[in-house]
């Protein structure tokens, strides 16, 4: 499909409900429209994943015939990836290079659950009662099976597009289960190609639902359901928490992959020049719309004023642009609505006394850029020290010794990421036990590998994504005992 069959595609499809525009952040164009699929559409798309999922057309098939369905969805992926990296870059505005970097890993993650296709087991165990309820001789045997959740639904932001979506259907697809996927409302363009890829490699109609609308509207449906099994979600801590609440009718389960603020540790003994750069691209990279970007930044005293300046130095070099800018490698905030909520941040730290070092403002031009933003003589009170802003903004604060450094790192309510910046070896292990969250990286940061488990501690989530762990997360255990 090339980018404009899609962008036709998307507007001829059904919906009951408000026509949504896609909008172009990098120039604010309206690119194409589409129309919001609302309760109807979750309706039709649960008796359709469920029809499946009671049939077994899907999860009835040996984890071989699975595994092979995959790997064609993987090697498609690839033969896709032009259109797919451009609709990304143009859809959330992100450099087509950074498109690029990402997509293979796509492709790899349908491979990595395809071999989890044909090893999912159970166990079994040597029954230790006496005697059974009956007063026969408990002669038993038992084992456990592993059995897909059933119909799951899939919801997820704008940030990654087509990795947000892989994330989650590989494994479902994998552990057999049938779904309703609903992207984020402004950028639903690669599911379009994501869906015939599916179709083409052989996923029977029906086994994965595409459902295209906003998230108070379709993505609330969907967590209501009844006929929904369980909800695996990836967005903010605060419609986290209402998905729960929706959840609640029939108790189905759910995943939650939620927000971050997650804090940086620079002692006096780092690598000062690599921790500087990587804290600077941990942050601002995809101007800040990462949910492990390293929002916090905390400095041993004796290099503070050294890291305040190289971070600042970075802010200002790293070049801003749209997809087809020249040489730019950060790219706008998605959305007119993201852009008033990271000014605001910022515009409320300033007047309470803020020191912005470089930034703090948008670009004098077309398209939601924002300066990466270096801010210090941050209250710990403040709201934009509290909650995740999503954007390339930072805060930089010092501290003496080693305890005070943890207890700033933890004092938060999320739990995603932590890094820490030392060449003292005991010492960086130490820190990773005492960090609350549940990826650390230690004289790193964006490292990631889709056979690890990712999630949160606190409230950054429930559960896990990725590696055994995520195959898991759509699975479900069945205990069975057998008199002899
Ligand atoms: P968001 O929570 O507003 O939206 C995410 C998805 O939820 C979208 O598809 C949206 O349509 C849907 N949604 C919105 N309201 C809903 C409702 N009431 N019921 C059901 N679905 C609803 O998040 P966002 O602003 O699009 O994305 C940014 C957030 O995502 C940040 O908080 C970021 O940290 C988080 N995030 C987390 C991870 C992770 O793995 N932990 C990864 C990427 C992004």
């Amino acid at each position: 499909m090339t980018v404009r069959t899609v962008l036709d595609d998307i507007r001829r499809r059904p919906g009951t409900g408000e026509v949504i525009p896609v909008i172009d952040p990098a120039t604010e164009d309206q690119i194409t429209e589409f129309t919001d699929g609302g309760a109807a559409a979750v309706d039709e798309a649960v008796a359709r994943a469920r029809a499946t999922f009671e049939s077994g057309v899907w999860r009835g098939l040996p984890g071989r015939e699975r595994a092979k369905i995959m790997w064609r969805i993987a090697d498609l992926i690839e033969e896709h990836a032009d259109e797919l990296n451009r609709l990304d870059s143009l859809n959330a505005g992100m450099p087509l290079i950074a498109a690029q970097m990402i997509l293979p890993t796509c492709a790899e993650m349908f491979r990595y659950y395809a071999g989890w296709c044909t090893k999912t087991e159970g166990n079994a165990y040597d029954v230790q009662m006496t005697t059974g309820i009956t007063g026969s001789a408990a002669d038993l045997h038992a084992y456990t099976l592993k059995e897909p959740f059933g119909v799951v639904g899939l919801i997820f932001p704008w940030n990654g597009p087509i990795f947000n979506a892989c994330a989650k259907l590989a494994p479902a697809l994998a552990a057999g289960c049938s779904s309703v996927v609903k992207p984020a409302e402004e950028t639903p363009l690669s599911a379009i190609v994501l869906e015939r890829i599916l179709a083409e490699a052989g996923v029977p109609d029906g086994v994965v639902n595409l459902v295209l609308g906003y998230g108070h509207t379709a993505g609330a449906a969907l967590s209501a359901h009844p006929g929904v099994d369980k909800i695996a979600f990836t967005g903010s801590t605060e419609v986290g928490k209402l998905i729960v609440q929706a959840a609640s009718g029939n108790l189905k389960k759910v995943m939650l992959e939620l927000g971050g603020k997650s804090p940086v540790l620079i002692f006096d003994d780092a690598d000062v020049e690599t921790a500087v750069f990587s804290a600077a691209m941990g942050i601002f990279v995809h101007s800040g719309q990462g949910c492990v970007c390293g929002s916090r930044v905390f400095v041993q005293r004796g290099v503070y004023d050294q890291v305040v300046e190289g971070l600042a130095g970075m802010a200002n070099t790293l070049r801003l642009g749209g997809p087809s800018e020249e040489g730019a490698v950060i790219g706008p905030l998605i959305s007119q609505k993201q852009l008033t909520r990271v000014m605001g941040f910022v515009d409320e730290g300033k007047r309470d006394g803020v020191e912005v070092v470089t930034g703090g403002h948008r670009l004098d031009r077309r398209g939601y850029f924002v300066h990466p933003t270096v801010l210090t003589n941050v209250d710990r009170g403040m709201r934009l020290y509290q909650q995740e802003i999503f954007g390339p903004v930072v805060t930089v604060l010092p501290f003496d010794d080693e305890d005070e450094g943890v207890a700033l790192a933890n004092d938060t309510a999320y739990g995603l990421a932590g890094s820490v910046y030392t060449q003292n070896l005991s010492r960086a292990h130490r820190l990773a036990k005492r960090l609350e969250a549940g990826t650390i990286t230690l004289n790193c940061q964006l490292v990631y590998d889709h056979a690890l488990p990712f999630g949160g501690y606190k409230q950054s989530g429930w559960g896990r994504e990725f590696g055994k762990d995520g195959i898991e997360a759509y699975l479900q255990t069945k205990t069975v005992y057998a008199q002899l």
